[in-house]
C-alpha cells in the first residue's frame, strides 16, 4: 500500500496587487509554514513577492 500523502493545491497571490498568479503544491505534513516566494507579476510588471493562498478559483 502507498502511504497517502498529504499534497495540497495552492495558489500564490502577489501582495503587492492581490492577484492569484501561479499554483502550486506542497505537502503539508513536510512543510508547515507559509510559503513566501520570489515571483514575476505580470499585473505589477516586475518581481513582488508572492505568497500562498489555498483559495483555488
Ligand atoms: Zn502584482
Amino acid at each position: 500500500m502507498a502511504k497517502k500523502e498529504h499534497r495540497v493545491l495552492l495558489g500564490l497571490v502577489c501582495t503587492v496587487c492581490k492577484s492569484r498568479n501561479y499554483n502550486t503544491s506542497k505537502n503539508k505534513t513536510n512543510i508547515k509554514e507559509k510559503l513566501l516566494l520570489k515571483k514575476y507579476c505580470k499585473h505589477c510588471k516586475k518581481r513582488t513577492d508572492h505568497k500562498e493562498t489555498d483559495k483555488l478559483d
